[in-house]
């Protein structure tokens, strides 16, 4: 049986605590810091791991005027910094990166993409990762050679191939490896990774687009001063990521290929975390043209607040993928609100019927 595994966001989430839409760059100086270092001394407030945070809130109170005195909060420190406005919509990073884009403003848009990797490298350093530990052991490793893949839209690198357990191959060829990761492995048996908005830990170089595979974890600070690995190379790192509304980077295009492939012929496809947000049409589209009637789709996600009961959870998610995939059928049972914990836990005995 040929099986395609989704992971989104919610799925990092829930292994590492890595943030969601919502919190991604907001809530940078709560997950990445501690509190000592927040209302301690001076040298550290004012020391470079805030110095993107404060100029993203420069930003965003020139762009928003109801967001004006955040900035003065921020450099007050102390409790104020908790009181900051209720954020709407428009201030999350996604509809930010549309609103930089329209107007060209390629600075703050790198602003931004550096600020989103610190933030999810820094917020993921204290997680313990269990869960995508369990994800390799328990399920990716018991599934026959060549029958498994994985098509994943986070930057994060907590899902890789470090001992113990199952190897990825990330179908790239990479011109330098970190000698760290000897055990990355780009054969027949490895499972392909099919990262579709690339790693962060995939740096690509800037002179002649050398591709560097990276350290798994790197420091915040890391691409202020990366440079390419290649001997004599003078080019500096970026992370070869595709932020929603940036750079569609055709240095991909092989990649989401590749998934076009796996998803077309798999008969089962789970997708876990991912919420096929409006900016990602693209992916929309992807699984609109490879999801056949007969594929079966299961989703693991999560009850919202707004949701009145697992009932009306699982109500809202029928509903969402009726409009966004017509053709496949969705059975009830392979609906899940309870998240990536318990989909490890319980996945395995739950049996379909037809909604
Ligand atoms: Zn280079």
């Amino acid at each position: 049986m040929s099986i395609v595994y989704v992971l989104g966001a919610g799925a990092s989430h829930a292994s590492v605590g890595t943030p969601l839409g919502p919190d991604l760059v907001w809530n940078y100086h709560e997950d990445c810091f501690q509190l000592s270092e927040l209302f301690g001394d001076a040298a550290i407030e004012t020391g470079p791991s805030f110095d993107n945070y404060r100029k993203f809130l420069v930003l965003m109170e020139k762009e928003f005027p109801e967001l004006s005195g955040i900035v003065e909060k921020w450099d007050n420190k102390g409790i104020n910094i908790y009181n900051l406005p209720t954020l709407q919509k428009r201030h999350y990073v996604d509809e930010l990166l549309q609103l930089l884009q329209f107007k060209q403003d390629s600075q703050s848009m790198t602003l931004v993409r550096q600020l989103t990797f610190q933030h999810i490298v820094g917020s993921g350093m204290v997680g313990t990762n269990d869960l995508y530990e369990r994800f390799k052991a328990d399920v990716l490793a018991k599934i026959p050679n060549g029958e498994v893949s994985i098509v994943s839209f986070n930057f994060d690198s907590y899902l890789n191939e470090a001992p113990p357990g199952v190897t990825f191959d990330y179908l790239l060829d990479f011109h330098w490896r970190e000698p760290n990761r000897l055990h990355y492995c780009s054969s027949p048996v490895a499972i392909p990774l099919i990262k579709l908005n690339g790693s962060f830990d995939w740096g690509i170089c800037s002179q002649a687009g050398h591709l560097n595979l990276l350290h798994y974890f790197l420091r915040g600070d890391f691409y202020r001063h990366a440079k390419c690995n290649i001997t004599s190379c003078q080019g500096v790192l970026e992370p070869l990521v595709i932020l929603p509304y940036t750079d569609p980077s055709s240095k991909l295009s092989k990649l989401w290929a590749v998934a076009e492939e796996h998803l077309a012929k798999a008969e089962r496809v789970i997708i876990i975390g991912y919420s096929f947000p409006p900016y990602d049409n693209k992916v929309t589209e992807l699984f609109q043209r490879c999801l056949r009637s007969g594929t079966k789709l299961e989703i693991v996600d999560k009850k919202l607040l707004e949701d009145k009961d697992e009932a009306g959870a699982k109500t809202r998610l029928r509903i969402k993928y009726r409009a966004l995939l017509p053709g496949v059928k969705i059975y009830e049972d392979h609906i899940s609100v309870r998240g990536f914990e318990d989909f490890l836990l319980n996945g395995k005995r739950r049996k379909g019927k037809l909604d």
